[in-house]
């Protein structure tokens, strides 16, 4: 159904109103009318019009002085005036609002088909108008919803970082404290009390550590979250010789081959890059088939990026999890088969977008994977 539009007919012959109202009746329009200029000003306080007929020969306020009026007010202003005219079609042009809203003109005796038919135009466009700014208006407030819910999320997120950072900062001390007299402790009982008691302690030493491990990963996660960027030259060739070499005795206990092509020296922040490649390269040494492990590091210049692939002959992940694993707390792969907490990739995720970059993996399940990343050179920083 449409719209009601409410429509004021001025003219100070009643008959004259009469007639008009007859012609223009319809259900989708209330019809209000007046006998002069100031009768007319009332209604225009009390609704809102989508359009004014207005007689233009008046004795008190002319239909002119009228519009005139209306043109003057910010509430009036943009309603459309169809003028009614008696005299000389050149008497219209002595209107001085034409710059300002819609103005048209029915010359009298009125052809009841062009009075409808200019009546209908003037309504449909008010509609349409009504309708647009409705729409501009549900798009503003969703705007402001969905600014206000990015502002309560980086509130939230950034409380969480705090959370994870204190917890884990204070959760080490008391679980160093832990590990060290359960340390003791299997040290001296060791032989003394049963072979039971003495795999349960190592179970309870193992276990410790792991959260260890896991505490510190959240410290990282959320301490890269927090902190900026140190900025350096950084040279990836030599970057990733000092890895391999903290992880030599793994490398040779897996029989690993490790192929290294030309990387570059750019500006990034060291620490992080160095973070980054060293859980990209563990994970190739960890999710491992049969086969011993094959892993190629490379780097293209690619517009203004620097594309960086680390690519294994391992285990593969499986194409839902391609986007997934980069989430914190999530693993592609059982606990009992390969061990982890599932924070080294969002880790990896933190620090490259930090750096203003991107990471994604290319696999398929069982025929290995492929991590690339690239870093923009220049770095655009603010990220
Ligand atoms: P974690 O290794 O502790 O699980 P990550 O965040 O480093 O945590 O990895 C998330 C998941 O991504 C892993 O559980 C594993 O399923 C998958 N994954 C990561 N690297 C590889 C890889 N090189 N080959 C196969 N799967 C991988």
């Amino acid at each position: 159904m449409k719209r009601i539009v409410n429509i004021l007919l001025v003219d100070d012959q009643a008959e004259n109103l009469l007639a008009l109202e007859g012609v223009l009746r319809g259900p989708d329009r209330k019809i209000f009318k007046a006998l002069n200029g100031i009768a007319a000003l009332e209604l225009l306080i009390q609704h809102e019009f989508g359009l004014a007929i207005i007689d233009v020969h008046m004795p008190e306020l002319s239909g002119f002085a009228l519009a005139e009026l209306m043109r003057n007010s910010d509430d009036t202003q943009s309603i459309p005036i169809i003028f009614v005219n008696a005299g000389r079609e050149d008497d219209l042009t002595t209107f001085k609002g034409f710059e300002v809203g819609a103005v048209d003109f029915l010359q009298k005796p009125l052809n009841e088909h062009i009075t409808k038919s200019k009546v209908s135009v003037f309504l449909d466009l008010f509609r349409q108008k009504k309708l647009l700014k409705e729409q501009v208006s549900a798009l503003e407030l969703t705007r402001l919803e969905l600014e206000k819910s990015k502002a309560h999320l980086s509130t939230s997120n950034a409380e969480l970082e705090r959370f994870a950072y204190v917890a884990s900062h204070d959760m080490k001390e008391p679980l160093r404290t832990i590990i060290s007299y359960l340390s003791l402790i299997s040290r001296e009982c060791r032989g003394k009390l049963s072979a039971e008691v003495d795999e349960y302690i190592g179970f309870t030493i193992s276990s410790a550590e792991r959260l260890s491990h896991l505490l510190d990963s959240l410290m990282q996660l959320s301490k890269i979250g927090h902190g900026g960027l140190e900025i350096s030259n950084v040279d990836f060739g030599g970057l990733v010789k000092e890895i391999l070499e903290d992880l030599g005795p793994q490398i040779e206990q897996l029989n690993a081959s490790v192929q290294v092509g030309a990387l570059p020296t750019i500006q990034a922040d060291g620490n992080l890059m160095r973070q980054l490649l060293q859980n990209l390269i563990s994970n190739s040494l960890k999710y491992i088939g049969a086969r011993p492990p094959e892993i190629q590091i490379n780097c293209e210049k690619t517009g203004a990026n620097w594309l960086f692939t680390v690519k294994d002959n391992g285990i593969g992940i499986a194409e839902k999890d391609f986007e997934r694993i980069f989430k914190s707390f999530v693993r592609g792969h059982s606990k009992h088969d390969y061990p982890g907490a599932g924070i080294g990739l969002s880790i990896c995720r933190s620090i490259i977008e930090k750096h203003g970059g991107k990471i994604w993996v290319k696999s398929e399940k069982g025929s290995g994977s492929q991590f690339q990343f690239v870093v923009p050179d220049p770095l655009v920083l603010g990220h």
